[in-house]
């Protein structure tokens, strides 16, 4: 059975972040990228707010330099690789991977979050047929091109993606269940005052049209302040409503919150088991940044270093 000092669980920021401080420190980190490597940044635009980019760097860019960085140092990466199972109950904790057993002395949770679901029977039958979770990924497909697109949603990343979706759509609805963005000052004011941008306030989308014909034709959404119902046509239903952290194989072993957002002994990364540490989105229902991420990736490699050496 292949034995590492530390295996580190992610491939966002947070994770590799946490492998170049482990690798640099000589710890040889094996990296598992979960199914696809670089974490949800590779699913962003432009990055304008992380530190030392003046200009901006595309998501994708930035996770591959992280990425290269980490591997100068020696870290070993395994792409598309899911840990299915992970028992902690003692030293080396045993990690299975896609069928194969491994150990480690100690682990790093980067596990991240996955994109939030409306809930609704047709968003799952027209899922990949025209409900899509990624502007970057989906947006420049020639079924959307010059057509009516819908964003649901009111934070930064439905802003995003509705800016990022004006360049392909005649024009774009986005959809929120209150009258007030909760995206920053200035994503919401790029936003409204773009000519192709039409916000429909107090709104919640009550079916996506439609399941029968397998492909998307339109959105029935529902005013919540008056009850009454419309419909609004497009060819792309793309929903934008947070977050939901992946931390299901873990639970009954690490401390979570109702929300399963990870417990860490702030400051430090610790969780309530001895050389696991969490960082991350996995971790932050508040912040979550790049840069925050990546910071708190920081602070679990350094928190796993000193265990190691303890
Ligand atoms: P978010 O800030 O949690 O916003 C989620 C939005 O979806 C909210 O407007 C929320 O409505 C709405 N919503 C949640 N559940 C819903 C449901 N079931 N039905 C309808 N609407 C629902 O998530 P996010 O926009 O993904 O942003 C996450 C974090 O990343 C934030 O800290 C954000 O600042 C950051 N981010 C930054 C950038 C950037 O700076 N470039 C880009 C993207 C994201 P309510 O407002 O009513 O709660």
């Amino acid at each position: 059975m292949q034995a590492f000092n530390v295996v580190i669980v992610g491939s966002g920021c947070a994770g590799w972040t946490a492998a170049i401080y482990t690798a640099r420190a000589g710890l040889k980190p094996l990296v598992l990228t979960g199914q696809s490597t670089g974490g949800l940044l590779t699913t962003t635009s432009t990055v304008e707010n992380f530190p030392g980019f003046p200009e901006g760097i595309d998501g994708p860019t930035l996770m591959e330099n992280m990425q290269k960085q980490a591997e100068r140092f020696g870290a070993v990466i395994r792409h598309n690789s899911l840990l299915e199972a992970a028992d902690l109950s003692k030293r080396p904790f045993r990690l299975t991977v896609d069928g194969e057993s491994l150990e480690t002395q100690a682990l790093i949770v980067a596990t991240g979050a996955g994109h939030r679901h409306l809930g609704l029977e047709s968003e799952k039958k027209l899922d990949g047929h025209g409900v899509t979770y990624c502007a970057t990924c989906d947006g420049p497909l020639p079924v959307y091109r010059n057509k009516p697109l819908v964003v649901v949603g009111g934070g930064d990343s439905a802003c995003e993606e509705a800016m990022y979706l004006t360049r392909f759509a005649s024009q774009v609805f986005l959809i929120h269940r209150r009258d007030q963005l909760r995206a920053s000052r200035i994503m919401a004011g790029r936003l409204t005052s773009h000519p192709k941008v039409k916000p429909v306030w107090n709104s919640v989308v009550e079916e996506i049209l439609d399941a029968a014909k397998g492909a998307v034709t339109g959105v029935r959404v529902k005013d919540v302040k008056t009850g009454g119902s419309q419909t609004i046509p497009c060819a792309g239903v793309f929903v934008a409503i947070g977050h939901v952290p992946n931390t299901q194989v873990f639970k009954g072993q690490l401390d979570m919150n109702e929300n399963g957002y990870l417990s860490v002994q702030h400051p430090t990364m610790r969780t309530n088991i001895p050389g696991v540490f969490a960082c991350g989105d996995c971790v932050d229902s508040i912040y979550r940044q790049a840069i925050t991420a990546s910071g708190s990736g920081c602070s679990a490699a350094i928190d796993a270093e000193r265990f190691l050496a303890s």
